[in-house]
């Protein structure tokens, strides 16, 4: 069960570092997903969040007053939606807060990039429509093992959903893509494994993104608890080799398959990769 205190918050829109993110917006803080390789909790400043991942989420209650007001005076731009929380949390499902943001920027002449594991952003697929030029949308799924994804997912929506869910949202006319990430030794590091998610989705995605696991020292606690010889899996995920070739086999099973994929190989990580790839054609003119 996950608390959900609201807060005040003085600022909506962060800038961003990354050459092609201008903004990012996160409408909660912490992620009710609770995933144990998660290291958006690194990147939370509220300690009591980060310290009970998956259990406190805060709302942040005056958002949509906050981002009225930064959207009249900021110059339009893209903007991550979310970066270190999903966008879809459960609470969203009352609050409403990412399907107002979202709806706010769009009629603002700002673009959207969606990143997400519910299936709760079909509810917002008339809105997406109605800007579709200007939005788009991708699914993390680091497996279809349902076993694994309880593990290491406890609290999202299971993957067979996400698939469905991403298969949805293309149908309707959307740009989609997929996210592989974390690649996780001994977990999904295999091509059968990745082939198994790249075939679920294929046909409906542009673009498929990939990132190996990240150890911090709270991912090593959370893993390191249900994870057996977990020092082997965090040395493996540190070698350069082991992810060199896991990169070389997964980009043979794209190429097998004709779909475009991107291994991130910065240190650290992902969405500069990701942003720089999928978005740096649609930034505003
Ligand atoms: S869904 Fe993303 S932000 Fe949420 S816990 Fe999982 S990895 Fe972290």
């Amino acid at each position: 069960m996950t608390e959900c205190p609201r807060i005040s918050v003085k600022t909506a829109l962060s800038r961003s570092g990354l050459p092609d993110l201008d903004y990012s917006l996160n409408p909660y803080v912490g992620c009710s997903h609770g995933c144990l390789y998660c290291y958006a909790r690194d990147y939370t400043r509220q300690v009591e969040v980060a310290e009970n991942w998956g259990s406190i989420v805060y709302v942040k209650e005056n958002l949509l007053s906050i981002l009225e007001r930064e959207t009249r005076k900021l110059k339009p731009g893209t903007v991550g939606i979310s970066t270190i929380t999903d966008p879809y949390q459960p609470v969203e499902s009352v609050e409403k807060l990412t399907r107002r943001s979202i709806e706010l920027l769009l009629k603002r002449g700002f673009r959207v990039s969606i990143q997400t594991k519910s299936p709760l952003v079909l509810r917002d697929i008339d809105i997406l429509k109605s800007f579709r030029d200007m939005v788009d949308v991708g699914f993390t799924i680091i497996t279809l093992d349902s076993g694994v994804a309880s593990l290491l997912e406890p609290s999202a929506p299971v993957p067979v959903q996400r698939v469905r869910a991403l298969t949805k949202v293309s149908e309707e006319g959307l740009k989609t893509w997929l996210f592989y990430g974390p690649v996780i030794p001994g977990f999904n590091d295999d091509v059968v494994s990745f082939t198994r998610v790249l075939e679920a989705v294929y046909g409906h995605v542009s673009l498929v993104l990939m990132d190996k696991l990240r150890v911090t020292p709270r991912v090593r606690d959370s893993l390191g608890s249900v994870v057996r010889d977990f020092e082997k899996v965090e040395s493996l995920a540190n070698s350069k080799t082991w992810w060199s070739s896991v990169v070389k086999a997964f980009t043979e099973v794209c190429a097998q398959l004709a779909v475009k994929c991107v291994a991130s190989l910065a240190e650290p990580p992902t969405d500069t990769v990701r942003r720089l790839e999928v978005f740096s054609k649609k930034k505003e003119p």
